[in-house]
């Protein structure tokens, strides 16, 4: 029986179908075999009995991939079940509009869901033989889908969900309606997990969630133990509970909230060793008007006041090491009109980010900004994007430059033509001319001696 994985969007659902993969293999599964960087030939497609998509829906274009791969999945290759997961899983006009799918199932139902599936493609010996995967060890429960052992694709760095699900309804995000409310992984269970990455050589761990730092383990045992006296594990305790473990590694964590950044978070981040120093604070927008409209629920001031104490913290405790601040950007929102998007640039000139992912607004059926007029044109999108990636430039180059002469970690990720790629601890992509044998997958030490715009170069001393 085979089955293969198409995954859009975000590194969460890059993580899920870590949890998806090794799920279908203890379930009798296989991947086809073929070279990562061929295609999916009509050969492959024709022995498939499964193909899942876990899905985005956070713009138009992500969507209408799906669209696009499900038909001709359909009119192709007809034996194929398809099941339909991620963000596009649960919504009601999506099941109505693809035609063909055999299942639509949230990521968290997953196990359960499927088994339908597998019911249709397994014969009934085969089933039996797959019911210890399926349920637990009374055979009552099933497996959540936080406790699927992952196939992590990379041997070096690990994506390790710790919550998921979202409360904050930004009016232009899917992801509350998709993955519905915030719910927090058992932090012993976190903890078991890394361990285990540790002790197979993992060193960068990287804690995912929609709302990371909203993070509120159900229990210090994970028992769901709920009454007086017991400590909740807040975000910044799990850091420093992951922070004490032994072994060199260093640790990441997206995406994080700017409401939910409090002081014990700033401290904890800069304090501890093995956190890396990146902080990702996705703003959105500059103008107060506008982020009300978005209901990100800050100010602009609030949100500088936030970088400013990150900026101070990162100083205060770690004063011989360089750190970077990220962040999101959506251009275009409803109504923002040129002076109010001036505000983004602004903030950005303030902050002077190392990197910002911005993105068009691209209104999503469902959500609270479905409903209001999209009267910023395809082209003044476009212009404000490309105003704004100039102001990036400007300060990422500015920033990268204060990283020549410095010795310091690198993180190498793969090799090509006697030239190491890899990343610091700041998530800065650095280029290694070296002949040295065996790097990869190792944290070495580089002398940076080139700033580019979007990355650095180095040689090892
Ligand atoms: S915080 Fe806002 S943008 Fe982020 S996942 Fe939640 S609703 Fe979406």
């Amino acid at each position: 029986m085979y089955y293969y994985i198409k995954t859009f969007g975000c590194q969460m659902n890059f993580s899920d179908s870590e949890r998806i993969d090794s799920f279908m293999q203890n379930n009798g599964f296989q991947k086809p075999i073929f070279n990562a960087e061929q295609n999916l030939t009509p050969e492959i497609l024709s022995q498939l009995n499964v193909f899942i998509i876990n899905t985005c829906g956070i713009r138009q274009m992500a969507e209408d991939r799906v669209f696009g791969l499900v038909r001709n999945l359909k009119k192709d290759h007809p034996q194929i079940k398809i099941v339909i997961t991620g963000c596009l899983a649960n919504r009601r006009d999506v099941h109505k509009r693809m035609k063909g799918v055999d299942l639509f199932t949230e990521i968290k139902d997953f196990p359960e869901k499927v088994e339908s599936i597998m019911k249709k493609v397994l014969s009934k010996k085969e089933l039996a033989a797959h019911r210890p995967t399926l349920y637990s060890s009374n055979n009552k429960k099933l497996l959540s889908y936080f406790n699927i052992r992952p196939k992590y694709e990379n041997k070096f760095t690990a994506l390790v969900p710790i919550m998921t699900g979202c409360n904050n309804f930004c009016s232009y995000c899917v992801v509350p309606y998709a993955r519905g409310s915030e719910v927090s992984r058992p932090a012993n269970e976190i903890i078991n997990e890394i361990k285990n990455l540790i002790k197979t050589g993992r060193k960068h761990i990287i804690l995912l969630g929609q709302n990371v730092n909203s993070y509120n383990s159900p229990s210090p045992s994970g028992r769901g133990v709920r009454g007086e006296g017991i400590q909740k594990i807040n975000f910044s305790k799990l850091l420093r509970k992951i922070n004490a473990l032994p072994g060199k590694f260093w640790i990441s964590f997206v995406s994080s909230h700017p409401k939910d950044v409090t002081d014990e978070m700033i401290t904890t981040v800069a304090q501890c060793k093995k956190v890396c120093e990146n902080f990702h604070l996705p703003v959105q927008a500059g103008n107060d008007k506008v982020l009300q409209k978005m209901n990100r629920q800050y100010t602009a001031s609030d949100y500088l006041k936030i970088i400013r104490k990150i900026k101070n913290s990162f100083k205060k405790h770690k004063p011989d090491c360089l750190f970077a601040i990220t962040s999101d950007i959506i251009v275009g929102f409803p109504g923002e009109t040129k002076k109010q998007f001036e505000d983004s640039a602004s903030i950005m000139k303030k902050v002077k980010y190392d990197l910002v992912f911005f993105g068009q607004f691209s209104p999503r059926p469902g959500t609270a900004a479905w409903k209001m007029k999209d009267d910023v044109s395809k082209k003044e999108k476009e212009r404000r994007m490309k105003y704004l990636n100039e102001i990036l430039k400007k300060t990422a180059l500015a920033n990268n430059k204060k990283y020549i002469g410095k010795t310091i970690e690198v993180l190498i990720d793969f090799t090509k033509s006697e030239n190491y790629f890899g990343k610091t601890r700041t998530g800065k992509n650095v280029r290694i001319n070296s002949k040295r044998k065996n790097l990869v997958g190792k944290i070495i030490k580089v002398k940076i001696t080139k700033a580019n715009i979007w990355n650095l170069e180095g040689i090892l001393p």
